[in-house]
């Protein structure tokens, strides 16, 4: 499939990176179960090594079945490469790397995955990295948070938990003023309903734990490269533009041009990181990607009847789903992720945190799991789990209030949701 941008993405989603196994023939991936591959010999080796011929030499850099996945979320997502890696957190560390160093700063947004708040809050800083928090439909806030010390900014396509939408467009002509790259955490839109690189994001994130598997089965996550920065344009990148030591002086963006990053990714933060994706999880993220839009637009309907049937119900006090008419953010829809907002929202429970611990008790379909993007509907009660480790300000500046719960709508007949949400909201409020 190397004509593969012409075939729409049903297509892509089945064959990007995939071709019949060249020694058996089997027509799916085989997992690649090894950790290291012969060498032809010592000239072959010593130019793997030194970065001249492209190959495998060891799985914690690279693994055929791994490459297949690379390639197709690469293509998912309209970039030039990607790496994958052990978890989206992972890949959060594995895309501010190359481009931070002790004293920089990222620029992020409020609304992000419970997870990465306390990354950047409290982790980062360990590396002497520093993460700067601003709301980001506050344009001219995010604009003076940039200053010479910033080297990316970051935030959600689709902001989990509360399903908010981010102007990809203002945010990433900010980011180019600033001349640094918009990376864009794109775990709950994923690339069939938003492309964050069209809307000019330099570098696309995933936890590909979520929706990209879609079955809950095994954690992992990508950095996706656009291919479009131009890493040389100033002195803040050093570690792409710059003579690298330890590969006898290369230069990744001159040596690799628009894979700069991606070669970086493997040569550097896989080698010395070792945050490795292994062949077995990419088996079943590739699997996953398989039914990746078929999925998408049963979590998009699903999410949209059980928001408006929330959204009037008494017991209910607000529903957050940027795809009902009554969301700030419907209007984006259209704009940043136009097939729909996706399968996630939260919703406040009348009765307060109390409410949604006894809702969240008396559901059964639903399981309460600290995980979303999985077939099966999910809840959780952020306050008292995933965003437990934040301050009351900013649980509800990242949409997590006390009072609210986060559904991951899934795949199942949309009137047994509603059927298990209207029992279970009867017991919590009763
Ligand atoms: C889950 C998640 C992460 C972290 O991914 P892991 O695979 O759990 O490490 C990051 N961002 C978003 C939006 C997520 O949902």
């Amino acid at each position: 499939m190397t004509d593969a941008p012409a075939h729409g993405f049903d297509t892509l989603q089945i064959h990007a990176g995939a071709r019949p196994d060249p020694a058996t023939g089997a027509r799916q991936t085989p997992i690649y179960q090894t950790t290291a591959y012969v060498f032809r010999d010592a000239d072959h080796a010593a130019a793997l090594f030194n970065l001249q011929e492209v190959g495998f030499i060891y799985s914690r850099l690279t693994n055929p079945t791994v490459a297949v996945l690379q390639e197709r979320i690469a293509t998912l997502e309209g970039g030039v490469g990607a790496v994958c890696c052990s978890s989206g957190h992972a890949a959060q560390i594995m895309a501010l790397f190359p481009l931070m160093m002790p004293g920089n700063n990222v620029v992020v947004s409020t609304r992000l995955y419970g997870g990465t708040v306390t990354q950047f809050t409290h982790t980062i800083k360990r590396f002497g990295w520093n993460a700067k928090f601003v709301d980001f439909d506050d344009l001219d806030a995010v604009k003076a948070a940039c200053d010479d010390q910033t080297r990316a900014v970051f935030c959600e396509a689709i902001a989990n938990p509360g399903g908010y939408i981010t102007d990809l467009d203002a945010i990433s002509a900010i980011a180019d003023e600033a001349g640094v790259p918009l990376i864009v955490d794109n775990t709950s839109a994923t690339p069939y309903l938003c492309r964050p690189i069209e809307h000019g994001a330099t570098l696309v994130v995933h936890s590909t734990t979520k929706y990209l598997t879609g079955n809950g089965t095994v954690t992992g996550g990508c950095v996706v490269d656009s291919g479009k920065f131009d890493w040389s344009a100033s002195d803040k990148f050093p570690s792409l533009s710059a003579p690298e030591p330890a590969y006898h002086g290369l230069k990744f963006h001159e040596t690799f041009g628009a894979l700069a990053f991606t070669f970086h990714g493997i040569a550097i933060g896989l080698r010395d990181l070792g945050m490795t994706m292994n062949p077995q999880a990419a088996h079943y993220t590739l699997m996953g990607t398989e039914t990746l839009s078929l999925r998408m637009d049963r979590h998009v309907e699903n999410a949209m009847k059980i928001a408006e049937w929330l959204e009037n119900d008494p017991r209910v006090d607000y529903v957050t789903y940027a795809g009902l008419k009554s969301s700030p953010y419907n209007k984006r829809v259209e704009k940043i992720c136009p097939r729909g907002a996706g399968g996630l929202f939260t919703f406040a429970v009348k009765g307060g945190y109390e409410a949604c611990v006894k809702l969240v008790n008396s559901l059964e379909i639903f399981s309460h799991v600290a995980n979303l993007g999985d077939t099966r509907s999910l809840i959780i009660h952020s306050a008292s789990t995933t965003h437990r480790q934040l301050t009351e300000e900013q649980q509800i500046a990242a949409g997590a209030a006390p009072e609210v719960v986060r559904v991951s709508i899934g795949t199942e007949n949309a009137d047994d949701l509603i059927a298990d949400l209207d029992q279970a909201l009867a017991k919590a409020t009763a």
